[in-house]
């Protein structure tokens, strides 16, 4: 069995490839492991398919995918997971900025430690302050989400146990919160080791501003499908019924108040001039659309929930 898959996701990284994959040879050779490369080319509009055509030929074992159109990394990674065959699966960039020598060690790791996953760290980074900056503020509001203690949640450099990668499924653009969903599937030792950084050398880099807006987005979408994901009416449920009686206590109070001042002989409003009245309507109303909601969610797990969507870490059927 092959000892390592090393999956690079590549989107326009023409200048890189060949540097990488000699330097990926010059670090494995020695240390003597059997190893794969598996390249997902997301849809480059470059030469990097011709390139990584040619490099196939080169007599190391490598898988390669293209895909139609740009997809994202996160479905390059999962479908480079897919592909793997190795016991350790390590992933890192195409764009230089992580070095194959932490390899051995990120592989020692998972074999001896025991880690599940292993996360680099760029301790010292070498990108642009406007990048590096939201990123401490980023990390700082996952870890106290998540109660994982990483300081560097989105480095491309990672190391996997076989079975994580292929127990969990990556979307979207949940790449960022890997060490996120792995621990929400029971992969729970998760490691860290720093890491050497290096300043991009060719092309550029492919996430713009909007990285921090889709990712905390991403964040509050991965923690709540995670949450409620096998069971959406205990979210909407609860929220429908809090309002929907809310609804119904006003109403009920202002029909109250408004028998009583006729009882006594007191002026009182009409029910429809008062504000509290259509705070009662759009609460009874917003309540049963949460209940619905909440309805349709079950209905659409329901039809969903496949066997495999639990892991299974062992099993034993003695006896047949
Ligand atoms: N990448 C990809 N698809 C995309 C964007 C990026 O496969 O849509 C790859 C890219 O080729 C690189 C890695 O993901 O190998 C990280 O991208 P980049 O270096 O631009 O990110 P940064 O280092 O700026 O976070
Ligand atoms: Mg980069």
């Amino acid at each position: 069995m092959t000892q390592l898959s090393i999956v690079i996701p590549v989107y326009n990284e023409e200048e890189s490839l060949a540097e990488l994959q000699a330097w990926i040879s010059q670090v494995m050779e020695p240390s003597g492991l059997s190893y794969e490369l598996v390249y997902v080319d997301d849809g480059s509009s470059d030469g990097s398919w011709s390139i990584i055509q040619d490099l196939s030929r080169k007599g190391i074992c490598v898988k390669a995918v293209r895909f139609f159109r740009n997809y994202g990394k996160s479905a390059a990674l999962d479908t480079g997971f897919a592909r793997t065959s190795g016991e350790v699966v390590i992933t890192m960039d195409a764009d230089l900025q992580d070095s194959p020598e932490e390899i051995p060690e990120l592989y020692r790791m998972i074999k001896e430690d025991g880690f599940d996953l292993v996360s680099g760290w760029k301790r010292k980074r070498y990108d642009p302050l406007s990048k590096t900056l939201p990123s401490r503020f980023f990390n700082r509001v996952t870890r106290l989400l998540s109660g994982i203690k990483l300081h560097d949640f989105n480095c491309g450099l990672k190391a996997y146990d076989q079975k994580v990668v292929k127990n969990i499924h990556i979307y979207g653009e949940m790449h960022r919160y890997i060490p996120l969903i792995a621990k929400w599937n029971g992969f729970s030792r998760i490691g860290e080791k720093e890491v050497a950084h290096r300043p991009r050398k060719y092309g550029s880099t492919k996430f713009g501003l909007e990285r921090f807006v889709h990712g905390f987005l991403d964040l509050i979408s991965v923690s709540f499908v995670n949450r409620y994901r096998k069971n959406p009416m205990h979210f909407f449920g609860l929220l429908g019924t809090l309002s929907f009686v809310s609804g119904l206590f006003i109403t009920v109070w202002l029909i109250f108040e408004k028998i009583r001042g006729l009882r006594l002989g007191l002026h009182v409003r009409e029910i429809t001039s008062q504000p509290l009245f259509f705070l009662a309507l759009v609460a009874l109303i917003v309540g049963v659309q949460l209940f619905l909601t909440g309805f349709l969610a079950e209905m659409m797990t329901s039809s969903t929930a496949q066997k495999s969507d639990y892991n299974i870490e062992e099993e034993i059927n003695a006896g047949s």
